[in-house]
């Protein structure tokens, strides 16, 4: 795939259809990938790569790229092309800027399950029918390869691409995911369970920021965490209500654009579990509105900036009962 992906990238700086190629870097180690851009034949070959461990989400960095010069080729999964979709629905990406080449998704792996299992001193991990072999410092290790699955694509919603120019490999299907079961668990729990779980999990942010900048749907120019009047901005939560307020927050400025990509969990150095938050829109915003997935088409209108007559009234959290 690796190669493929390489050849095809040079033979379209070759004849002029891009001048920049989007991927990931290679690092010092196989799991340590970088998205990058390459402007040549020898950059792609000496640093280009796709892995096991390449997940991060390229969507994001087509807002600038699209506005510079000429057109850039950027691989994309198919989870990935929801949040680009969502961000040509919005008016952030410049569509004729990007060539899309859509690429098999996952299962990717995250690192941290492997370092869960007590094996440290990693220096390269493989993937042999499904087994993995871990060189390390300390001598070989093997696990089964579905253990490390990052949480992301344990819970995958779709193999199929809603947008690209071209593909390499076969396209895939939207899946009959299992992504809402957490949620509902967490629907199940009393009120002050519920409470003291995201309690629990959110008394651990460090307020990094990494959620808010890896996220597709985080793309205002100007957050309202950065506001230097607001008291708040680039700074550790003072209290229990910062801490809650930033994550709320921002859990309501997604809402109904957030296409469940997954990269703010990904990402959170604490490993809280955001996207449990954001599933709990997209959940709503499914009973009460009807199926809605955001980043599936370039058109539909979001139902939370729609209205229509049949809109459940504000009273409905009430009629629903919060225990
Ligand atoms: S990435 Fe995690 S630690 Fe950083 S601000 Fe977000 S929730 Fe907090
Ligand atoms: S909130 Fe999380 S899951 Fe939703 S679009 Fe942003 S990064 Fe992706
Ligand atoms: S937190 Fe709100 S204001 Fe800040 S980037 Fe995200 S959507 Fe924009």
């Amino acid at each position: 795939m690796q190669e493929a992906m390489i050849k095809r990238a040079k033979e379209l700086l070759a004849d002029g259809t891009v001048n920049r190629v989007m991927g990931w870097k290679k690092g010092e180690f196989v799991y340590d990938t970088t998205p990058a851009v390459f402007e040549t034949a020898e950059e792609l070959e000496k640093e280009f790569v796709c892995n096991d461990f390449t997940q991060a989400n390229l969507s994001k960095y087509l807002i600038k790229e699209s506005r510079k010069e000429g057109k850039i080729l950027a691989f994309l999964k198919p989870c990935d092309t929801y949040s680009f979709n969502q961000l040509l629905k919005e008016h952030r990406i410049i569509r004729e800027n990007v060539y899309v080449i859509g690429i098999p998704g996952g299962p990717k792996l995250d690192m941290e399950k492997i370092k869960a299992k007590g094996i440290s001193g990693i220096l390269d991990v493989k993937n042999e029918n499904f087994t993995l072999k871990i060189e390390t410092l300390y001598g070989t290790e093997t696990m089964p390869f579905y253990e490390a699955v990052s949480g992301k694509c344990a819970d995958c919603k779709s193999k199929k691409h809603v947008v690209y120019d071209e593909l390499i490999g076969e396209d895939g299907d939207v899946l009959a995911s299992r992504r809402f079961d957490m949620v509902e668990k967490l629907e199940n729990m009393t009120s002050q369970e519920r409470y003291d779980f995201w309690r629990g999990e959110l008394s651990k942010c460090i307020r990094c920021n990494a959620c808010r900048n890896v996220c597709p749907a985080c793309t205002c120019e100007n957050c309202v965490f950065d506001n230097p009047k607001s008291g708040i901005d680039q700074k550790a939560a003072a209290d229990s209500f910062e801490e809650n307020m930033f994550h709320i927050i921002r859990a309501f400025h997604v809402a109904g654009r957030c296409t469940d990509c997954g990269e703010c969990s990904r990402v959170c150095p604490q490993n809280i579990p955001l996207h449990l938050l954001n599933r709990k829109f997209i959940k709503d915003i499914n009973s009460l509105y009807g199926e809605y997935q955001a980043g599936a088409d370039t058109t539909s209108k979001c139902p939370l900036t729609d209205y229509d007559t049949d809109d459940c009234e504000p009273s409905i959290v009430h009629e629903r009962g919060v225990e």
